[in-house]
């Protein structure tokens, strides 16, 4: 579904060009759950934001379902990853002026829809937040707050979920709770999810991992399961 063709992304230019993907081909399903991993600097969340179209490649091009995404117009290009996509931050990137309720809803806004309210309350619940709703992020611990940025991402029915180490902020009883959400979430719709991860144990949740080390990718597959991509 996503296809990575021979993409290279340098930042900067003359002596200070940095070449953070170097000639990276992927190709992952529709309904693949893939971590990516790798030591810091390598290049794994300008992978996620190019494949995500977040940021431009500098060479090569990103498809999907062969339709070439990386060189829409930004306002289309916009309006097909609400469409599609779904966004975990590491920084929850909540409104502070709105409450819990109203920054799940609000990507629903921008497209004029009227929102699922049965998948509402199912996220909610399952995100344990349902009593939580009326309050505003500086009211909510971190985990409380990364489970209504999921809850906002998800009821816009992804078919792509990508999380940039969405766990990064939190402590592991919480880690685990958001994982457990984002797997279970792609699993049970069958949608793709692609997360930046540097803990082995949530790798090792995936069908398999993407290795980036100097901007370059490696497909290892994981024990349990999955095909490589
Ligand atoms: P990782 O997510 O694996 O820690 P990044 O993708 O953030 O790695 O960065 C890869 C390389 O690109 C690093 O050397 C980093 O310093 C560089 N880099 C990332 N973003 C920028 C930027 N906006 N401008 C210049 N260099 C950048």
């Amino acid at each position: 579904m996503i296809k990575v063709n021979n993409v290279t992304k340098i930042y900067g230019s003359g002596e200070t060009a940095c070449k953070a993907l170097d000639n990276v081909s992927l190709n992952i399903g529709s309904s693949d759950i893939a971590a990516i991993i790798g030591p810091s600097g390598s290049g794994k969340s300008t992978l996620i934001n190019v494949m995500s179209t977040l940021d431009l490649p500098t060479d090569g091009e990103i498809l999907f379902d062969s339709e070439k995404i990386s060189s829409m117009k930004e306002a289309k290009k916009s309006d097909f990853r609400l469409k599609n996509f779904g966004f975990v931050f590491q920084d929850f990137y909540l409104m502070s002026t709105l409450n819990a309720k109203e920054n799940i809803i609000l990507p629903m806004n921008y497209k004029s829809k009227v929102y699922d309210n049965a998948l509402f309350e199912e996220l909610v619940n399952k995100c344990g937040i349902g009593n939580k709703l009326l309050n505003y992020p500086h009211e909510l611990s971190g985990g409380e707050q990364q489970r209504v940025a999921i809850c906002r991402a998800l009821l816009m029915k992804p078919k792509v979920i990508f999380a940039d180490e969405p766990t990064g902020n939190l402590d592991s009883y919480n880690s685990k709770i958001v994982f457990d959400l984002l797997i279970s979430y792609a699993k049970s719709n069958n949608s793709c999810l692609v997360y930046v991860t540097h803990e082995e144990k949530y790798a090792s949740l995936a069908d398999y991992k993407i290795e980036v080390l100097d901007g370059k990718c490696t497909n290892i597959s994981n024990d349990t399961g999955g095909e490589n991509a």
